[in-house]
């Protein structure tokens, strides 16, 4: 691009010249022209302009101006979907008092063909674009605007323009009315002409690209020639700050060590941008150069959690965000974007989360432990595991991901979330990876190879991955590191089959043990009842369970079992726990036509299960956990 960018102008300068070596200079350039992207016929920036007047009333007023526009429509859109978020947001419905203007200040038509979309059919080469947004959520996906803060995720405050991906944009935020400490601004956009100013070289870069503009306190440390910064808006110390700071590098460390290097970050630093506030929701959202990290919590109050976030976060810098799945590249603003690989990209780093914070030094085995226990017994125990593989899970992260039906669904029978879902394939990875090599080999290789292959190149526009990864990339790079038949074997068996994992196995070798929580105790399944005087309501059934093969279902109540009377869920299992697996057992209900009726089940031993210490560790255990979970990162 640098070397068009210069050529230009001298073609402009000498284009007329009637001599045939100018002539046929001026043909080449005007091939190479031609053969550029859109980019560079649209060089002009569109510039937003962001004011403040009554943050206490949770609405901003955005400017924006486009110059340089071509004769057709233009086609100005609120984004129905976020980078990093599944499901569909329609961030429209927060916009107001819309006006297109001329520079003049001349009203312009506009037609509205769709509920995001305002489109104007005619207009000069410059137009400008003023509305009011309104926002009143801390979180990774919403806007956010009071007397405390702008916390803005781009999709939900920015219309932008079709067609003009490659314009570069430039913000410029200006101090609220009203605050009586001046504001600053924390981002991974880069830096531009003032210090409320920034700029963003495309609209992809842009949208990714969260602000937290705040009395923000910034914390920043240097590891292998990166530069990471972290800003915090919480009301907690200086002191809880600095501490946190420690383990937040102690992460950054660990992680680094699983894949060998840091990314590139394009502003020259990664940034994480935290709201411990108490009005904030619990969440955490990735970006390519930052994080979102958001909760109610405080630092002191709950301190792991609020780690654990930061570790699955910035995992995210390499895994989806650089190593990103093929269905998300690039990310469409206009529609839910599906990906199957979730599993990978959301599941996977659900695994190294934890598993970070324990080579960190952060948590105890005991804390492993009990991660580990609820992604096993979730995946082995579930019955939506019959119904849908890893990858179907996957695709139903537009409904399952944020979205909120008001319909009923089946889901407690029928979904397992991708994250646990994923979680849970990943151990079973690295620990078959480690056993068939003697822990030559794990999983940290495989992200390495993912890393090397998909996400190291980058890509030829800022903000872009030029090699995304498809399924069958992915079982290819576990091929290199391990062989093709016991790649293919995993993936048909684990990612695209409805198997589970030898996880019995796998972990002994940790020596960890697996084995049923409840052994030799009765079962009838996790029936969940809302208490009510005359029974207990049902709301929830596993499908399956012996409960539901006697026909018992949502909204039935039931009244006795054993001819015991039942008015609640604890009731209802005191009375099973009388029981011993195999026996037979009545009860009565009243279903929600008003019918009573009586019906026999058959009980089961509890299948859940638990993850408890090997009495004593033999060396070769102690050895597997240790290259497991001890700390990978370099002294
Ligand atoms: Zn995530």
């Amino acid at each position: 691009m640098t070397f068009v960018a210069t050529f230009v102008p001298t073609f402009v300068a000498s284009g007329f010249s009637r001599t045939f070596r100018t002539f046929m200079r001026a043909v080449v350039v005007a091939a190479l022209i031609a053969l550029l992207p859109r980019s560079f016929h649209a060089a002009s920036p569109i510039t937003y302009r962001i004011t403040i007047p009554e943050p206490q009333h949770h609405w901003m007023q955005v400017e924006a101006m486009f110059t340089d526009l071509p004769s057709q429509p233009l086609e100005l859109r609120m984004s129905v979907s976020s980078p990093g978020r599944y499901s569909l947001h329609d961030f429209a419905k927060n916009v107001y008092d819309v006006q297109v203007v001329t520079p003049e200040g001349g009203a312009l038509d506009v037609t509205r063909p769709d509920p995001s979309g305002w489109t104007v059919p005619r207009h000069g080469p410059t137009l400008v674009v003023r509305y009011k947004v309104f926002g009143d959520r801390v979180d990774g996906t919403y806007l956010a605007i009071d007397t405390g803060h702008l916390h803005m995720n781009m999709p939900a405050a920015f219309m932008w323009a079709r067609g003009m991906d490659d314009r570069p944009i430039t913000l410029t935020l200006t101090q609220p009315a009203g605050v009586a400490r001046p504001w600053s601004a924390a981002t991974q956009l880069h830096a531009g002409a003032s210090p409320l100013q920034f700029t963003a070289p495309n609209l992809q870069y842009f949208i990714d690209s969260p602000v937290e503009f705040g009395p923000v306190a910034m914390r920043q440390f240097a590891l292998s020639g990166r530069m990471f910064r972290f800003a915090a808006h919480q009301t907690g110390s200086d002191g809880d700050f600095d501490r946190l700071m420690q383990d937040v590098q102690k992460i950054v460390r660990e992680e680094g060590a699983v894949y060998g290097e840091y990314p590139a970050y394009e502003p020259g630093y990664y940034t994480f941008l935290a709201d411990y506030l108490p009005y904030a929701d619990d969440d955490g959202m990735e970006h390519r150069n930052s994080t979102v990290m958001t909760s109610s919590s405080t630092i002191r109050g709950d301190r792991t959690r609020l780690l654990d976030t930061v570790a699955h976060e910035f995992f995210h810098c390499w895994n989806v965000e650089r190593i990103r799945p093929h269905d998300l590249e690039p990310f469409d603003l206009d529609r839910p974007n599906m990906s199957g690989e979730l599993w990978l990209a959301e599941g996977f780093t659900q695994y190294y989360g934890p598993l970070v914070l324990h080579r960190a030094g952060i948590v105890n085995t005991d804390y492993t432990r009990q991660i580990l226990t609820g992604l096993v017994d979730l995946v082995v125990t579930s019955p939506a595991r019959s119904i849908r593989s890893a990858v179907e899970m996957s695709r139903m992260a537009e409904f399952t991901d944020a979205g909120r039906p008001l319909d009923r669904t089946n889901w407690n029978n029928t979904v397992i979330s991708y994250y646990p879902f994923g979680a849970a394939i990943a151990l079973a990875l690295d620990l078959s990876l480690r056993e068939r090599s003697d822990n030559k080999v794990t999983l940290d290789d495989f992200m390495r190879a993912m890393w090397r292959e998909h996400g190291k190149p980058g890509g030829t526009r800022e903000g872009y991955v030029d090699r995304p990864y498809t399924i069958a990339d992915a079982e290819a790079r576990l091929a290199e590191v391990s062989d093709p038949a016991f790649a293919r074997g995993f993936f048909g068996a684990y990612i695209q089959g409805r198997q589970t994992a030898d996880y019995r196995r796998l972990l002994e070798r940790a020596g960890f043990l697996l084995r049923k929580r409840d052994a030799g105790r009765a079962w009838w399944g996790d029936v969940r009842m809302d208490a009510r005087t005359d029974g207990g309501r049902v709301t929830e059934v596993p499908m399956s369970s012996p409960a539901w093969n006697a026909g018992l279902d949502r909204d039935d109540v039931v009244t006795q079992i054993d001819r015991e009377r039942i008015s609640s869920e604890e009731e209802a299992n005191a009375a099973i726990l009388r029981h011993k697996p195999g026996d037979k057992v009545s009860f009565t209900y009243v279903d929600r036509n008003g019918a009573s009726k009586q019906a026999t089940m058959t009980l089961v031993e509890n299948p859940h299960l638990e993850i408890v210490d090997a009495p004593n560790l033999t060396t070769a255990q102690r050895a597997f956990r240790e290259s497991w979970l001890g700390s990978r990162a370099p002294r």
